[in-house]
């Protein structure tokens, strides 16, 4: 019987060294040798697997990605530098000139960069659909169109996808799906079940976890897998080992990280809901949510993000979030400190107020990555903050 997902999540690692060490060793190198010339011959023939040149492959990138796969029941995977470096490579692999993508409107930021100013470069048109009328994908499809791309939960929207829906489409078309699945992590949802050929993670988030390395990775079907790797491996946005190690490592918390993240937010959310300076409080698990019952179908909890709107438009936000005081302003997510931005005036203050509400961005709108800190000290910061409006 194949394990637990916390089994595979601390048992999945390389064979022991000669030395015997029960946690995996960092392997530090740059290049690997070769035994004699014609054991060099057949590596370069990739007559057998084995590891040349830390770019190409290293134990412990090999390590993460092995886990990755097994976490996600994916049959193949590659490592990156950062998240944007798996997107980026993903797309520059699989696409090529003259093809058409759809993706949902509202994506992260940098993905919506690639988009709108590097893809049309090699004449790649991109085509959006409102996360809410998911329906209309099938009105976008063009005789070229490549593939479909999409986050759920959305950033900084909290809105969600149907994955059941958007693999069905994929499939009755012959599109490759493509999930980022960097909200949900494999813990909480696992894309490839659904119909999804590839999910891609910024490991930067809640699998490091605690602040401090990057990483990206993509999962997935072998053969797509196959061309993004040897993509990767000639442009070089490989993984560093040492990332490599330090994000292996921390999967084997993930289940109970991620369990205490959700807790936290899920009771946050519930308290923020009735707060009379609060318009709306949206989070997957609560039965307010507009999607609550793709939530439930398809996440084992609701994740760490909240998002919410408060009254008083711009002013209110930039008040509100002077007056925090234990929670982190910050640009990351997924981190055991509660982060806390207000996109309006901050990540999202460059766009137009028209196009900031395309992608469901109020003025009010406040999203909160909910931390491993006590949960009464989190809500009591929250708290006294609105206290100041
Ligand atoms: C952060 C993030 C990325 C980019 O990852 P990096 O590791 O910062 O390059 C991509 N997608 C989502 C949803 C993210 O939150």
């Amino acid at each position: 019987m194949s394990k637990q997902f916390e089994t595979k999540a601390i048992r999945q690692q390389l064979e022991r060294s000669q030395y015997l060490e029960h946690s995996t060793p960092l392997y530090l190198t740059s290049s690997f040798v070769f035994e004699d010339d014609e054991d060099m011959r057949a590596a370069f023939a990739e007559e057998k697997e084995r590891n040349i040149y830390s770019r190409f492959s290293n134990p412990n990138t090999q390590e993460l990605i092995d886990k990755m796969c097994a976490l996600e029941e994916a049959e193949s995977g590659v490592a990156f530098a950062t998240g944007m470096g798996a997107i980026f490579s993903t797309f520059a692999a699989l696409l090529n000139s003259g093809d058409h993508v759809i993706s949902a409107r509202s994506v992260f930021g940098s993905t919506h960069t690639l988009f709108t100013k590097y893809l049309p470069k090699w004449n790649i048109e991109t085509s959006y659909f409102d996360v809410n009328i998911p329906e209309t994908i099938s009105e976008l499809i063009r005789p070229n169109t490549k593939l479909i791309y999409a986050e759920t939960p959305t950033n900084p929207g909290v809105d969600l996808l149907d994955l059941e829906q958007l693999g069905a489409v994929a499939q009755k078309h012959g599109l490759i799906l493509i999930i980022d699945n960097c909200f949900a992590t494999p813990y909480l949802q696992q894309p490839l079940k659904y119909g999804a050929h590839l999910v891609i993670h910024s490991a930067t988030k809640l699998i490091d976890g605690q602040g401090r390395v990057l990483g990206g990775i993509t999962v997935g079907n072998k053969d797509l897998i196959r061309e993004i790797y040897v993509f990767s491996r000639n442009t070089g946005s490989a993984m560093s080992p040492f990332n490599a190690w330090v994000l292996s490592k921390s999967l084997e918390t993930l289940a109970v990280r991620v369990d205490r993240h959700c807790d936290n937010a899920f009771a946050l959310a519930k308290a923020l809901e009735k707060h009379p300076l609060i318009n709306w409080v949206k989070y997957p698990f609560l039965p307010s949510h507009p999607h609550y019952q793709t939530a439930k179908k398809q996440m084992r909890k609701g994740g760490n993000i909240i998002s919410f709107e408060i009254k008083g438009g711009i002013d209110a936000g930039k008040r509100f979030l002077n007056a925090i005081v234990l929670c982190s302003l910050s640009a990351n997510l997924g981190d055991t400190r509660t982060i806390i931005t207000h996109p309006a005036s901050t990540t999202h203050s460059k766009l137009t107020a028209e196009d900031r509400t395309a992608v469901g961005i109020t003025d009010g709108l406040i999203r909160l990555s909910v931390g491993l800190e006590h949960i009464e000290d989190i809500k009591a910061d929250l708290l006294n903050a609105l206290e100041q409006l």
